[in-house]
């Protein structure tokens, strides 16, 4: 019997999948780890469940208690099921410029949703410190500090970088991902120079977020904008703390447009828009390191969360980044 224990059980083991036009085209096995296929639908189910696993272990969380956070995006997402599975109560800050379709859905699942006015960082009442605040304030709470709390990481070193060795066989030759929090590329990344030191990894970056420049020159500078979700960081996290970086490409959007365009139509995969960096890395390593590599990155989560936006034909031409390229050929 081969039976998975509720929604918590079903969490990592994704397949990884063989890209075949990208690897066709340069000659190399660009490979995707299927993270949309997590329960929740993105790679952030691994990060949540590890931070509610190590509240628990660290007896700060307990029945009936409550997992606080400050996030729009995908580890809300994650967070709430997972509450929902282990019978906590979960309550997501987000700030109020954020779509109306996130705090529907949040609340539609489950979640305690309360909007902030959106301020930056720097500033006391920026979503994530209220987060933090509240979770101080309340008893039995946790606050899942995404960015900054190791256990995030630490689900990529124990699981993504094992099951990415295990399916390879060790043949991985490149690791190249993106970065929000950086538990992803840094997890694995650390695994994988354990393993074998010369895997090649490579931080793959939009413009507008630091680590480029930081990767290049040690200094980081946020020139330039994208209009990927969910990646691009102007600070080196706890996460990427420490986290072994061999160099790092730049995707601009039409790139990134190109590629997830090319995965739905040629390869039949409808993805987020960090997928579209992380491949356009991918493409541009292979031709950097040349034909026969095996080179690895993530496929973060769906298209189907980004329908009104970069599958949105008005939404693109508003932008000017629509393109005739983009349409099956
Ligand atoms: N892609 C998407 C769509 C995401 O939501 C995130 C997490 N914010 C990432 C990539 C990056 O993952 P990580 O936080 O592990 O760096």
């Amino acid at each position: 019997m081969d039976i998975k224990h509720g929604f918590v059980g079903t969490v990592g083991n994704t397949p990884l999948i063989r890209l075949n036009s990208f690897s066709e085209a340069t000659g190399c096995e660009i490979l995707g780890k299927a993270e949309f296929l997590n329960p929740g639908g993105s790679v952030k189910d691994r990060a949540a469940l590890y931070i509610i696993k190590d509240a628990e272990e660290r007896g700060l969380l307990a029945p009936g208690g409550t997992v606080v956070e400050g996030t729009a995006g995908n580890t809300g997402i994650g967070l709430v099921h997972i509450c929902n599975a282990k019978g906590y109560r979960c309550l997501i800050v987000i700030p109020e410029t954020q779509s109306q379709e996130k705090m529907d859905l949040l609340r539609t699942l489950g979640a305690e949703v309360r909007t902030v006015p959106a301020v930056p960082y720097r500033d006391p009442n920026n979503y994530v410190k209220v987060s933090g605040r509240w979770a101080e304030e309340m008893d039995n709470a946790i606050w899942a500090n995404q960015f900054d709390n190791l256990a995030n990481r630490r689900a990529h070193y124990e699981t993504t970088g094992p099951e990415i060795w295990s399916e390879t066989d060790g043949t991985i030759d490149a690791w190249v991902a993106s970065t929000g929090t950086g538990g992803t590329y840094a997890g694995a990344a650390m695994f994988f120079k354990e393993k074998n030191p010369n895997i090649h990894c490579v931080v793959a970056d939009p413009m507008g977020s630091g680590l480029y420049s930081y990767a290049k020159t040690g200094k980081i500078s946020t020139e330039g904008k994208s209009i990927t979700e969910g990646i691009g960081n102007s600070r080196i996290t706890a996460n990427m703390e420490g986290a072994p970086i061999d160099d790092a490409i730049q995707i601009d959007d039409p790139e990134a447009l190109r590629m997830i365009y090319q995965l739905l139509y040629k390869d039949g995969l409808f993805m987020g828009g960090s997928v579209g960096i992380n491949v356009g890395a991918a493409v541009a390593l292979a031709k950097q390191m040349g034909p026969g590599h095996t080179i690895v990155t993530v496929l973060c989560d769906s298209g189907s969360r980004y329908q009104s936006r970069i599958y949105s034909r008005p939404w693109l031409e508003q932008k000017g980044l629509w393109s005739d390229d983009l349409l099956p050929r």
